[in-house]
């Protein structure tokens, strides 16, 4: 008899800080959840999906398709999503003879009232499942919560950042619930880490993340453990359940455990060498004016990033820009849909004093208020150049180029990938041109950028995305966390 395994999709990581709630439409680019062409669109790339899927297929295993939600970053995601997803899956579980589930999650995803939404959802596949097998695949970034941990019998998460191992992630997941469907038997272990980190401070293959990666690789490849993730959570979600954590999955119970515990201080004890070097706008605008090397000077300005959940409405540097009375040629994009359709109203060629920016995001400086003049207008649609998703479909809604003084501004309705230079160059503004461009991305924007600029610098601004985790207004968070404080020590490693 083949096994027949339910498999879903939730995938949207939470930004708490971003008051924009995710709609149902704002997941897989519109095409609906139950759709064949929304499971196909993840079966036709190296996804999480597709990579159980190829797992489960060494053991012939049957697929039954069912919500396939694949959103980005941004804030909670609507009650209603979550409602539906529950009610299909209830529905999905009680019209099919099953043996396991596979679900490919994001695990920092909180709904309008439920800050542990993927445990929620765990729980509920848990009942209609009762003691059959449930492996689930996570981002890095997840926030594996103890609910999520009773829930499910397998936990994998990404080993990469900038992300690229989705499929081998799923993969992962796959053959373990595989082996569970075989009448293997497994151990997880895990310890959490009362730690949080900003995601701009490390990389999966330079200094010492990748280091600790390593050493859980040699873990597995010595025989030791099975599989093992190190999860530095997401840090921008003020919920009261909050913690990096690492699991580990082994044959061995003693070995999960005693390699979870030598991860978990391995993770622990990095924690100050990974913390991003920041400098103040005023710092960069000063290198910038100081610049004579005939390249621009790119600020990276994560606080208010759009792939880390922000919202995309801080005009800080050029409000910085203009009260310097700096004659710097500058430009960043801002999101601000009514500045947007004043520019409209003005038409190509027109000027007006414009309010900037700082309309979505509680406690953001601004707005912006000037004179400005519409230089262009525009759809939003544009292609990326990549390389990361080179010739995938770029929008951000109708926008407008305003030119104020030297500084331009584009104004946009939503945002997209904002690492990729087209989010500039296809609206006219081409970034190797200017002497200070600002660009609202965490890592994935160094590729393509290095290759305009080496002079690359991180701002510590205020936003709903920042590295400085003490700027931001908390009240939920759990005490005893790093950054708050500095001596920390992980949870002995225990088995679930
Ligand atoms: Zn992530």
């Amino acid at each position: 008899m083949k096994k027949r395994i339910l498999v879903l999709e939730f995938h949207q990581e939470t930004n708490t800080f971003n008051p924009v709630v995710t709609q149902l439409q704002d997941f897989n680019s519109g095409l609906a959840p139950e759709s064949e062409e929304a499971f196909e669109s993840h079966m036709s790339i190296r996804s999480a999906l597709r990579g159980a899927a190829d797992a489960l297929r060494q053991i012939d295993a049957e697929l039954i398709p069912t919500v396939f939600l694949f959103g980005t970053s941004g804030g909670r995601v609507a009650d209603e999503v979550l409602r539906y997803l529950l009610q299909r899956m209830t529905e999905y579980a009680e019209n099919n003879q099953f043996d396991g589930i596979y679900a490919s999650l994001h695990g920092a995803t909180c709904s309008e009232t439920e800050d542990d939404a993927c445990g929620v959802l765990l729980a509920q596949l848990r009942k209609l499942a009762g003691d059959k097998p449930i492996a689930a695949s996570f981002d890095l970034h997840a926030n594996v919560t103890e609910k999520m941990l009773k829930n499910a019998d397998v936990v994998c998460g990404y080993q990469t950042y900038p992300h690229r191992d989705h499929y081998e992630t799923g993969y992962r997941a796959g053959s373990l619930l595989a082996k569970l469907l075989s009448g293997e038997k497994l151990h997880l272990a895990t310890a959490s880490i009362p730690m949080l980190i900003p995601p701009a401070g490390y990389d999966s293959d330079n200094g010492p993340f990748s280091e600790l990666l390593n050493l859980g690789k040699n873990l597995v490849e010595q025989g030791k453990l099975m599989d093992f993730t190190v999860f530095p959570v997401q840090p921008w979600l003020d919920i009261s359940e909050l913690a990096s954590r690492v699991i580990t999955i082994a044959r061995n119970s003693d070995c999960a455990i005693e390699s979870a515990d030598l991860l978990a201080k391995g993770l622990a004890d990095i924690r100050d060498a990974v913390q991003p070097d920041l400098l103040t706008v005023d710092e960069i605008i000063d290198i910038a004016e100081a610049n004579d090397t005939g390249k621009p000077v790119i600020l990276s300005e994560f606080a208010d990033s759009p792939n880390g959940g922000c919202a995309g409405d801080s005009p800080a540097v050029a409000l910085r820009l203009k009260e310097r009375g700096s004659s710097l040629r500058a430009a960043l994009f801002v999101r601000d849909p009514e500045a947007v359709e004043y520019a409209f109203r003005l038409g190509v060629g027109g000027t007006g004093f414009f309010s900037v920016g700082a309309k979505i995001t509680p406690n953001t400086p601004g707005p912006l208020l000037a004179e400005g003049k519409v230089c262009s207008l525009h759809d939003g649609q544009f292609i990326y150049e990549g390389p990361a998703s080179r010739g995938g479909q770029g929008n951000i809604g109708r926008s407008a180029v305003v030119r104020f003084g030297k500084i331009d501004i584009l104004l946009c309705s939503l945002t997209s990938n904002s690492g990729d230079p087209q989010n500039f160059r296809h609206f006219g503004i081409e970034p190797s041109l200017y002497d200070l461009i600002v660009v609202k991305a965490n890592t994935s924007f160094r590729l393509p950028y290095g290759k305009i600029s080496p002079l690359i610098y991180s701002a510590d601004t205020f936003g709903a995305g920042a590295a400085n985790l003490k700027k931001l207004y908390w009240s939920k968070l759990p005490d005893g966390l790093y950054p708050f404080v500095d001596d920390i020590v992980p949870t002995e490693s225990k088995i679930y």
